[in-house]
Protein backbone atom coordinates (compact mmCIF):
# COMPACT_ATOMS: atom_id res chain seq x y z
CA UNK A 1 0.00 0.00 0.00
CA UNK A 2 0.96 3.55 -1.11
CA UNK A 3 2.43 5.29 1.88
CA UNK A 4 0.62 7.78 2.10
CA UNK A 5 1.89 10.30 4.75
CA UNK A 6 4.98 10.60 2.62
CA UNK A 7 3.56 11.80 -0.15
CA UNK A 8 1.18 14.18 1.95
CA UNK A 9 4.64 15.81 3.84
CA UNK A 10 6.34 16.07 0.73
CA UNK A 11 3.69 18.09 -0.79
CA UNK A 12 3.23 20.49 2.45
CA UNK A 13 7.54 20.51 2.83
CA UNK A 14 7.65 21.39 -0.72
CA UNK A 15 4.21 23.92 -1.41
CA UNK A 16 5.88 27.29 -1.65
CA UNK A 17 7.98 26.10 -4.92
CA UNK A 18 4.50 25.18 -6.74
CA UNK A 19 2.80 28.50 -5.39
CA UNK A 20 5.87 30.45 -6.72
CA UNK A 21 5.11 28.46 -10.24
CA UNK A 22 1.37 29.23 -10.05
CA UNK A 23 2.06 32.54 -9.36
CA UNK A 24 4.60 33.34 -12.01
CA UNK A 25 1.87 31.63 -14.81
CA UNK A 26 -0.61 33.90 -13.24
CA UNK A 27 1.46 36.96 -14.10
CA UNK A 28 2.14 36.12 -17.61
CA UNK A 29 -1.11 35.37 -18.69
CA UNK A 30 -0.42 34.06 -21.72
CA UNK A 31 -3.48 33.18 -24.22
CA UNK A 32 -4.22 30.15 -26.02
CA UNK A 33 -1.00 28.35 -27.75
CA UNK A 34 1.30 31.23 -26.72
CA UNK A 35 2.05 29.82 -23.24
CA UNK A 36 5.58 30.39 -24.15
CA UNK A 37 6.82 31.55 -20.82
CA UNK A 38 4.44 29.22 -18.80
CA UNK A 39 5.71 26.13 -20.37
CA UNK A 40 8.88 27.33 -20.63
CA UNK A 41 8.99 27.44 -16.61
CA UNK A 42 7.33 23.96 -16.38
CA UNK A 43 10.07 22.29 -18.59
CA UNK A 44 13.11 23.27 -16.67
CA UNK A 45 11.85 22.28 -13.32
CA UNK A 46 10.64 18.88 -14.65
CA UNK A 47 13.89 18.36 -16.64
CA UNK A 48 15.51 19.35 -12.97
CA UNK A 49 13.69 17.00 -11.69
CA UNK A 50 15.03 14.37 -13.89
CA UNK A 51 11.85 13.59 -16.62
CA UNK A 52 12.49 13.15 -19.60
CA UNK A 53 10.45 16.11 -22.03
CA UNK A 54 9.32 15.75 -25.88
CA UNK A 55 8.69 19.25 -26.64
CA UNK A 56 6.42 20.74 -28.85
CA UNK A 57 3.98 17.66 -29.59
CA UNK A 58 1.03 17.39 -32.32
CA UNK A 59 2.06 20.49 -33.74
CA UNK A 60 1.94 22.70 -31.39
CA UNK A 61 4.96 24.35 -29.76
CA UNK A 62 3.97 24.85 -25.71
CA UNK A 63 2.77 21.45 -25.90
CA UNK A 64 4.72 18.88 -24.35
CA UNK A 65 5.03 15.53 -22.76
CA UNK A 66 7.04 14.66 -19.38
CA UNK A 67 7.94 11.31 -18.18
CA UNK A 68 9.24 9.21 -15.63
CA UNK A 69 10.09 5.69 -14.98
CA UNK A 70 11.05 2.97 -17.25
CA UNK A 71 8.12 0.07 -16.68
CA UNK A 72 5.03 -0.32 -15.44
CA UNK A 73 1.54 1.36 -15.22
CA UNK A 74 1.69 4.30 -16.94
CA UNK A 75 -0.16 7.26 -14.73
CA UNK A 76 -0.70 11.00 -16.96
CA UNK A 77 -1.23 13.70 -15.01
CA UNK A 78 -3.24 16.72 -17.25
CA UNK A 79 -2.00 20.50 -16.87
CA UNK A 80 -2.99 23.45 -18.44
CA UNK A 81 -1.65 27.08 -18.37
CA UNK A 82 -3.53 28.99 -20.89
CA UNK A 83 -5.30 32.64 -19.91
CA UNK A 84 -8.31 34.25 -20.89
CA UNK A 85 -7.47 37.44 -23.60
CA UNK A 86 -9.39 40.50 -22.30
CA UNK A 87 -9.09 39.69 -18.71
CA UNK A 88 -6.15 41.67 -17.42
CA UNK A 89 -6.77 42.02 -13.48
CA UNK A 90 -4.70 43.20 -10.53
CA UNK A 91 -4.39 40.03 -7.66
CA UNK A 92 -6.42 40.75 -4.46
CA UNK A 93 -8.31 43.80 -4.96
CA UNK A 94 -11.99 44.62 -4.45
CA UNK A 95 -12.39 46.22 -7.65
CA UNK A 96 -12.05 45.54 -11.61
CA UNK A 97 -8.73 47.01 -12.22
CA UNK A 98 -6.90 45.76 -15.31
CA UNK A 99 -2.71 45.11 -14.93
CA UNK A 100 -2.97 46.34 -18.44
CA UNK A 101 -5.62 47.64 -20.11
CA UNK A 102 -6.89 45.34 -22.80
CA UNK A 103 -4.06 42.34 -21.48
CA UNK A 104 -5.03 38.64 -20.86
CA UNK A 105 -5.94 37.26 -17.44
CA UNK A 106 -6.38 33.77 -15.34
CA UNK A 107 -10.18 33.79 -15.35
CA UNK A 108 -10.40 30.16 -15.09
CA UNK A 109 -7.46 29.58 -12.27
CA UNK A 110 -5.69 27.63 -15.22
CA UNK A 111 -2.28 28.92 -13.50
CA UNK A 112 -3.15 27.10 -10.73
CA UNK A 113 -3.98 24.09 -12.85
CA UNK A 114 -0.72 23.39 -14.17
CA UNK A 115 1.24 24.13 -11.15
CA UNK A 116 -0.80 21.82 -9.38
CA UNK A 117 -0.66 18.70 -11.69
CA UNK A 118 2.99 19.52 -11.76
CA UNK A 119 3.14 19.45 -7.86
CA UNK A 120 1.59 15.94 -8.05
CA UNK A 121 3.81 14.45 -10.74
CA UNK A 122 6.78 15.49 -9.02
CA UNK A 123 5.37 14.11 -6.01
CA UNK A 124 4.76 10.96 -7.55
CA UNK A 125 8.11 10.73 -9.53
CA UNK A 126 9.95 11.30 -5.95
CA UNK A 127 8.03 8.10 -4.06
CA UNK A 128 8.50 6.09 -7.01
CA UNK A 129 12.45 6.97 -7.37
CA UNK A 130 12.99 6.69 -3.09
CA UNK A 131 11.24 3.45 -3.22
CA UNK A 132 12.98 2.01 -6.08
CA UNK A 133 8.96 1.32 -7.02
CA UNK A 134 7.97 0.57 -10.98
CA UNK A 135 5.70 2.81 -12.62
CA UNK A 136 5.83 5.42 -15.19
CA UNK A 137 4.40 9.21 -14.03
CA UNK A 138 3.72 11.61 -17.04
CA UNK A 139 3.28 15.38 -16.74
CA UNK A 140 0.96 16.35 -19.64
CA UNK A 141 1.54 20.10 -20.91
CA UNK A 142 -1.85 20.86 -22.28
CA UNK A 143 -1.88 24.21 -24.40
CA UNK A 144 -4.88 25.84 -25.24
CA UNK A 145 -7.87 24.55 -23.30
CA UNK A 146 -9.89 27.65 -23.63
CA UNK A 147 -10.81 27.96 -27.11
CA UNK A 148 -8.10 26.11 -28.53
CA UNK A 149 -8.83 22.14 -27.98
CA UNK A 150 -5.31 21.46 -27.26
CA UNK A 151 -5.74 17.47 -25.95
CA UNK A 152 -7.97 16.55 -28.72
CA UNK A 153 -4.59 17.49 -30.72
CA UNK A 154 -2.64 15.78 -28.74
CA UNK A 155 -5.17 12.43 -28.52
CA UNK A 156 -5.24 12.28 -32.54
CA UNK A 157 -1.21 12.43 -32.75
CA UNK A 158 -1.49 9.08 -30.41
CA UNK A 159 0.28 10.77 -27.71
CA UNK A 160 -2.07 8.90 -25.33
CA UNK A 161 -2.11 5.78 -26.65
CA UNK A 162 0.08 3.89 -24.11
CA UNK A 163 -1.33 5.74 -20.88
CA UNK A 164 -3.14 3.32 -18.38
CA UNK A 165 -4.87 6.17 -16.28
CA UNK A 166 -5.37 9.86 -16.89
CA UNK A 167 -6.01 12.54 -13.98
CA UNK A 168 -6.60 15.74 -14.14
CA UNK A 169 -8.75 18.62 -12.02
CA UNK A 170 -10.14 22.23 -12.13
CA UNK A 171 -10.42 24.83 -10.01
CA UNK A 172 -13.69 25.77 -8.62
CA UNK A 173 -15.30 27.14 -5.86
CA UNK A 174 -16.55 23.54 -3.96
CA UNK A 175 -14.70 20.38 -3.45
CA UNK A 176 -16.26 17.36 -5.48
CA UNK A 177 -15.46 14.60 -7.68
CA UNK A 178 -15.89 15.85 -11.53
CA UNK A 179 -16.97 12.36 -12.84
CA UNK A 180 -19.63 14.02 -14.86
CA UNK A 181 -20.04 14.51 -19.00
CA UNK A 182 -19.69 18.01 -20.64
CA UNK A 183 -20.95 18.72 -23.78
CA UNK A 184 -18.86 18.22 -27.20
CA UNK A 185 -18.40 20.77 -29.31
CA UNK A 186 -17.06 22.55 -33.20
CA UNK A 187 -15.85 25.99 -33.77
CA UNK A 188 -16.01 27.01 -36.83
CA UNK A 189 -15.27 30.25 -39.19
CA UNK A 190 -17.21 31.26 -41.80
CA UNK A 191 -15.91 33.94 -44.15
CA UNK A 192 -17.30 34.79 -46.55
CA UNK A 193 -16.39 37.24 -49.61
CA UNK A 194 -18.34 40.05 -51.23
CA UNK A 195 -17.99 43.18 -53.78
CA UNK A 196 -17.48 46.55 -52.22
CA UNK A 197 -19.28 49.61 -53.84
CA UNK A 198 -20.67 52.99 -52.92
CA UNK A 199 -22.91 52.77 -50.94
CA UNK A 200 -25.17 55.19 -51.97
CA UNK A 201 -24.16 55.86 -55.77
CA UNK A 202 -23.93 52.02 -57.09
CA UNK A 203 -25.33 49.70 -54.35
CA UNK A 204 -26.30 47.54 -57.37
CA UNK A 205 -23.22 46.68 -57.73
CA UNK A 206 -21.71 45.68 -54.68
CA UNK A 207 -22.61 42.07 -53.00
CA UNK A 208 -22.65 42.49 -49.35
CA UNK A 209 -20.12 39.75 -47.38
CA UNK A 210 -22.06 41.59 -43.88
CA UNK A 211 -25.87 41.00 -45.44
CA UNK A 212 -24.23 37.12 -45.61
CA UNK A 213 -23.48 37.18 -41.63
CA UNK A 214 -26.53 38.74 -40.94
CA UNK A 215 -28.35 36.07 -42.83
CA UNK A 216 -26.94 32.97 -41.85
CA UNK A 217 -27.18 34.24 -38.22
CA UNK A 218 -30.91 34.16 -39.00
CA UNK A 219 -30.91 31.34 -40.50
CA UNK A 220 -29.02 29.74 -37.45
CA UNK A 221 -31.24 31.26 -34.77
CA UNK A 222 -34.30 29.24 -36.50
CA UNK A 223 -32.87 26.03 -36.30
CA UNK A 224 -32.04 26.41 -32.97
CA UNK A 225 -36.19 25.79 -32.67
CA UNK A 226 -35.38 21.97 -34.49
CA UNK A 227 -32.25 20.93 -32.76
CA UNK A 228 -32.33 19.33 -29.65
CA UNK A 229 -32.75 21.40 -26.35
CA UNK A 230 -29.80 19.83 -24.74
CA UNK A 231 -27.68 21.85 -27.67
CA UNK A 232 -26.13 24.73 -28.13
CA UNK A 233 -25.75 27.46 -30.30
CA UNK A 234 -23.24 30.13 -29.92
CA UNK A 235 -21.70 32.82 -32.65
CA UNK A 236 -19.43 35.73 -32.44
CA UNK A 237 -18.92 38.44 -35.53
CA UNK A 238 -15.14 38.36 -35.49
CA UNK A 239 -15.17 40.63 -38.64
CA UNK A 240 -18.22 43.49 -39.69
CA UNK A 241 -16.23 44.55 -42.55
CA UNK A 242 -15.16 47.90 -41.37
CA UNK A 243 -16.98 50.59 -39.94
CA UNK A 244 -17.88 52.74 -42.81
CA UNK A 245 -21.78 52.13 -43.76
CA UNK A 246 -21.24 54.14 -47.11
CA UNK A 247 -19.08 50.92 -48.15
CA UNK A 248 -20.70 47.75 -49.40
CA UNK A 249 -18.58 45.52 -47.45
CA UNK A 250 -16.69 42.82 -49.21
CA UNK A 251 -15.89 40.95 -46.44
CA UNK A 252 -17.30 39.15 -43.28
CA UNK A 253 -16.70 36.85 -40.73
CA UNK A 254 -18.21 34.69 -38.10
CA UNK A 255 -17.20 32.30 -35.74
CA UNK A 256 -19.89 29.84 -34.38
CA UNK A 257 -19.33 27.29 -31.65
CA UNK A 258 -21.98 24.30 -32.33
CA UNK A 259 -21.92 21.88 -28.67
CA UNK A 260 -24.16 19.06 -28.01
CA UNK A 261 -24.11 16.18 -25.81
CA UNK A 262 -22.54 13.77 -28.08
CA UNK A 263 -20.02 14.37 -30.68
CA UNK A 264 -21.89 12.39 -33.09
CA UNK A 265 -24.83 15.01 -32.96
CA UNK A 266 -22.52 17.82 -32.38
CA UNK A 267 -21.65 17.30 -36.35
CA UNK A 268 -24.81 16.30 -37.70
CA UNK A 269 -25.73 19.98 -36.40
CA UNK A 270 -22.53 21.44 -37.85
CA UNK A 271 -23.56 19.68 -40.88
CA UNK A 272 -27.56 21.88 -40.89
CA UNK A 273 -25.11 25.15 -40.02
CA UNK A 274 -22.78 24.93 -43.28
CA UNK A 275 -26.28 24.55 -45.50
CA UNK A 276 -27.43 27.58 -43.52
CA UNK A 277 -23.87 29.02 -44.80
CA UNK A 278 -24.32 28.27 -48.24
CA UNK A 279 -27.90 29.45 -48.41
CA UNK A 280 -26.57 33.14 -46.97
CA UNK A 281 -24.02 33.03 -49.86
CA UNK A 282 -26.50 31.86 -52.59
CA UNK A 283 -29.19 34.47 -51.51
CA UNK A 284 -26.33 37.39 -51.64
CA UNK A 285 -24.02 36.44 -54.17
CA UNK A 286 -21.02 36.04 -51.84
CA UNK A 287 -18.46 33.36 -51.72
CA UNK A 288 -18.37 31.29 -48.32
CA UNK A 289 -14.97 29.83 -47.12
CA UNK A 290 -15.56 27.41 -44.15
CA UNK A 291 -12.15 27.39 -41.74
CA UNK A 292 -12.72 24.48 -39.02
CA UNK A 293 -11.04 25.92 -35.77
CA UNK A 294 -10.90 23.40 -33.30
CA UNK A 295 -13.60 20.50 -31.57
CA UNK A 296 -13.73 18.45 -28.57
CA UNK A 297 -15.34 15.25 -27.68
CA UNK A 298 -18.27 14.46 -24.75
CA UNK A 299 -16.49 13.43 -21.35
CA UNK A 300 -16.90 9.69 -20.37
CA UNK A 301 -17.25 9.44 -16.94
CA UNK A 302 -15.36 7.00 -15.39
CA UNK A 303 -16.32 5.47 -11.63
CA UNK A 304 -13.64 3.31 -10.75
CA UNK A 305 -11.18 6.61 -11.06
CA UNK A 306 -13.81 8.77 -9.64
CA UNK A 307 -13.95 6.35 -6.54
CA UNK A 308 -10.31 6.48 -5.75
CA UNK A 309 -10.10 9.84 -5.94
CA UNK A 310 -12.99 9.97 -3.65
CA UNK A 311 -11.60 7.97 -1.13
CA UNK A 312 -8.10 10.08 -1.22
CA UNK A 313 -9.53 13.14 -1.07
CA UNK A 314 -11.28 11.85 1.83
CA UNK A 315 -8.08 11.10 3.02
CA UNK A 316 -6.71 14.34 2.65
CA UNK A 317 -9.45 16.17 3.63
CA UNK A 318 -10.91 19.58 2.15
CA UNK A 319 -9.00 22.78 3.17
CA UNK A 320 -9.89 24.80 6.02
CA UNK A 321 -9.61 28.93 6.05
CA UNK A 322 -8.46 31.64 8.44
CA UNK A 323 -10.79 34.56 9.46
CA UNK A 324 -8.83 36.65 7.57
CA UNK A 325 -9.71 34.79 4.40
CA UNK A 326 -13.07 34.67 5.52
CA UNK A 327 -13.28 38.70 5.48
CA UNK A 328 -11.44 38.56 2.03
CA UNK A 329 -14.46 36.83 0.94
CA UNK A 330 -17.03 38.58 2.18
CA UNK A 331 -15.45 41.56 1.07
CA UNK A 332 -15.11 40.33 -2.77
CA UNK A 333 -18.77 39.11 -2.39
CA UNK A 334 -20.04 42.14 -2.27
CA UNK A 335 -18.88 43.10 -5.82
CA UNK A 336 -21.20 40.25 -6.98
CA UNK A 337 -23.60 38.63 -5.03
CA UNK A 338 -27.13 39.64 -5.19
CA UNK A 339 -28.28 36.91 -2.97
CA UNK A 340 -27.98 34.25 -5.33
CA UNK A 341 -25.91 31.26 -5.62
CA UNK A 342 -25.14 29.94 -8.74
CA UNK A 343 -23.79 27.03 -7.71
CA UNK A 344 -27.25 26.05 -6.54
CA UNK A 345 -27.99 25.77 -10.22
CA UNK A 346 -25.70 22.89 -10.60
CA UNK A 347 -26.14 21.03 -7.21
CA UNK A 348 -29.21 22.46 -5.92
CA UNK A 349 -31.29 19.42 -8.07
CA UNK A 350 -29.87 17.02 -5.86
CA UNK A 351 -30.72 17.43 -2.46
CA UNK A 352 -31.23 14.31 -1.75
CA UNK A 353 -28.01 12.55 -3.20
CA UNK A 354 -25.73 15.18 -1.45
CA UNK A 355 -27.75 15.48 1.60
CA UNK A 356 -29.69 18.77 3.13
CA UNK A 357 -26.56 20.03 5.07
CA UNK A 358 -23.90 19.88 2.17
CA UNK A 359 -27.03 22.35 0.27
CA UNK A 360 -26.93 24.27 3.12
CA UNK A 361 -23.32 24.71 3.30
CA UNK A 362 -23.32 25.69 -0.35
CA UNK A 363 -25.81 28.43 0.03
CA UNK A 364 -24.76 29.73 3.15
CA UNK A 365 -20.89 29.67 3.35
CA UNK A 366 -18.50 31.98 1.99
CA UNK A 367 -15.75 29.99 0.96
CA UNK A 368 -16.88 26.19 0.48
CA UNK A 369 -15.00 23.54 3.33
CA UNK A 370 -15.89 20.43 2.87
CA UNK A 371 -16.32 17.58 0.18
CA UNK A 372 -19.21 16.99 -1.66
CA UNK A 373 -20.37 12.95 -1.68
CA UNK A 374 -19.38 10.59 -4.57
CA UNK A 375 -23.18 10.34 -5.33
CA UNK A 376 -23.77 12.73 -8.11
CA UNK A 377 -25.52 11.19 -10.62
CA UNK A 378 -23.96 11.29 -13.89
CA UNK A 379 -25.26 14.42 -15.63
CA UNK A 380 -24.14 16.51 -18.64
CA UNK A 381 -22.31 19.97 -17.38
CA UNK A 382 -23.69 22.44 -20.14
CA UNK A 383 -19.65 23.58 -20.96
CA UNK A 384 -17.28 21.95 -23.10
CA UNK A 385 -13.64 20.29 -21.78
CA UNK A 386 -11.00 18.71 -24.27
CA UNK A 387 -10.30 16.44 -21.35
CA UNK A 388 -13.30 14.70 -23.40
CA UNK A 389 -10.98 13.22 -25.94
CA UNK A 390 -9.10 11.76 -23.79
CA UNK A 391 -11.24 10.32 -21.52
CA UNK A 392 -12.45 8.31 -24.96
CA UNK A 393 -9.06 6.66 -25.45
CA UNK A 394 -7.70 6.60 -21.36
CA UNK A 395 -9.87 6.07 -18.18
CA UNK A 396 -9.97 9.49 -17.09
CA UNK A 397 -11.61 11.38 -14.12
CA UNK A 398 -11.24 14.98 -12.51
CA UNK A 399 -11.80 16.47 -9.36
CA UNK A 400 -12.65 19.90 -8.30
CA UNK A 401 -11.33 21.85 -5.37
CA UNK A 402 -12.38 24.86 -3.81
CA UNK A 403 -10.21 27.91 -5.11
CA UNK A 404 -12.32 30.36 -5.04
CA UNK A 405 -15.11 31.46 -2.90
CA UNK A 406 -18.83 30.53 -3.47
CA UNK A 407 -20.60 33.02 -5.79
CA UNK A 408 -17.30 33.41 -8.29
CA UNK A 409 -18.49 34.07 -11.91
CA UNK A 410 -16.21 31.72 -13.94
CA UNK A 411 -14.49 34.14 -16.49
CA UNK A 412 -14.64 36.86 -14.41
CA UNK A 413 -12.40 39.71 -13.52
CA UNK A 414 -13.22 38.60 -9.35
CA UNK A 415 -11.91 35.06 -10.57
CA UNK A 416 -8.87 36.40 -11.70
CA UNK A 417 -7.91 38.53 -8.61
CA UNK A 418 -8.42 35.48 -6.68
CA UNK A 419 -6.38 33.27 -8.25
CA UNK A 420 -3.17 34.00 -6.35
CA UNK A 421 -4.64 34.47 -2.93
CA UNK A 422 -4.24 31.65 0.31
CA UNK A 423 -7.69 30.52 -0.26
CA UNK A 424 -6.90 29.53 -4.26
CA UNK A 425 -3.44 28.00 -3.24
CA UNK A 426 -5.05 25.59 -1.00
CA UNK A 427 -7.32 24.30 -3.03
CA UNK A 428 -4.37 24.02 -5.74
CA UNK A 429 -2.14 21.71 -3.22
CA UNK A 430 -5.01 19.87 -1.97
CA UNK A 431 -5.81 18.62 -5.71
CA UNK A 432 -1.71 18.17 -5.53
CA UNK A 433 -2.18 15.76 -2.99
CA UNK A 434 -5.56 13.74 -4.41
CA UNK A 435 -3.78 13.12 -7.64
CA UNK A 436 -0.58 12.12 -6.40
CA UNK A 437 -2.40 9.37 -3.49
CA UNK A 438 -4.39 8.24 -6.88
CA UNK A 439 -1.82 8.07 -8.86
CA UNK A 440 0.39 5.74 -6.83
CA UNK A 441 -3.02 3.71 -6.02
CA UNK A 442 -2.92 3.09 -9.57
CA UNK A 443 0.76 2.13 -10.09
CA UNK A 444 0.50 -0.15 -7.12
CA UNK A 445 -2.94 -1.97 -8.20
CA UNK A 446 -2.57 -3.13 -11.56
CA UNK A 447 -6.43 -4.86 -11.00
CA UNK A 448 -7.67 -1.90 -10.76
CA UNK A 449 -6.32 -0.46 -13.52
CA UNK A 450 -7.99 -3.29 -15.68
CA UNK A 451 -11.01 -2.96 -13.72
CA UNK A 452 -11.16 1.08 -15.25
CA UNK A 453 -10.06 -0.06 -18.52
CA UNK A 454 -12.94 -2.59 -18.44
CA UNK A 455 -15.52 0.39 -17.36
CA UNK A 456 -14.05 2.29 -20.12
CA UNK A 457 -14.74 -0.38 -23.03
CA UNK A 458 -17.97 -1.40 -21.22
CA UNK A 459 -18.88 2.83 -21.70
CA UNK A 460 -18.00 3.13 -25.17
CA UNK A 461 -19.40 -0.68 -26.47
CA UNK A 462 -19.04 -0.68 -30.17
CA UNK A 463 -18.51 3.12 -30.73
CA UNK A 464 -14.81 3.64 -31.59
CA UNK A 465 -13.17 6.73 -30.99
CA UNK A 466 -12.83 9.30 -33.95
CA UNK A 467 -11.12 12.53 -33.55
CA UNK A 468 -13.68 15.00 -34.15
CA UNK A 469 -11.09 17.01 -36.16
CA UNK A 470 -10.23 16.08 -39.44
CA UNK A 471 -6.63 14.81 -39.99
CA UNK A 472 -5.44 18.04 -42.22
CA UNK A 473 -6.74 20.97 -39.78
CA UNK A 474 -3.64 22.08 -37.78
CA UNK A 475 -4.02 24.25 -34.61
CA UNK A 476 -4.01 28.06 -34.77
CA UNK A 477 -0.76 28.66 -33.57
CA UNK A 478 0.51 32.14 -34.63
CA UNK A 479 4.14 31.79 -36.35
CA UNK A 480 5.74 34.00 -33.80
CA UNK A 481 5.01 31.07 -31.21
CA UNK A 482 7.45 28.38 -33.40
CA UNK A 483 10.85 30.99 -33.05
CA UNK A 484 9.78 31.87 -29.40
CA UNK A 485 9.76 28.04 -28.10
CA UNK A 486 13.02 27.21 -30.22
ZN1 LIG B 1 -10.94 26.15 -17.24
Amino acid sequence: MTNSIDIIHWIDANQQRFIDISDKIWEYAEIRFEEVKSAKLQIEVLEEEGFEVTRGVADMPTAFVASYGKEGPIIAVLGEYDALSGLSQKAGVFEKTPVEEGASGHGCGHNLLGAGSLAAAIAVKNYLESHKIPGIIQYYGCPGEEGGSGKTYMVREGLFDAVDIALCWHPFSTNFIFNLSSLSNIQVYFRFKGISAHAAAAPHMGRSALDAVELMNIGANYLREHIITQARLHYAVTNTGGNAPNVVQADAEVLYLIRAPTILQTKEIYERVKKIAKGAALMTETEVEIIFDKAASNLIPNDIVGEVLFEKFKEVGAPQYTEEEIEYGKKLRQTFNKGEVPELNTFGAFKEELGEDMIEKIKTKIIFDDILPNTLPEFTLPGSTDVGDVSWVVPTSQIGTSCVILGTPGHSWQEVTQCTTSISHKGMIAAAKVMALTALEFVENIELVNEAKAELNMRLGSTKYESPIASEVKPNVPKWVFEAMK
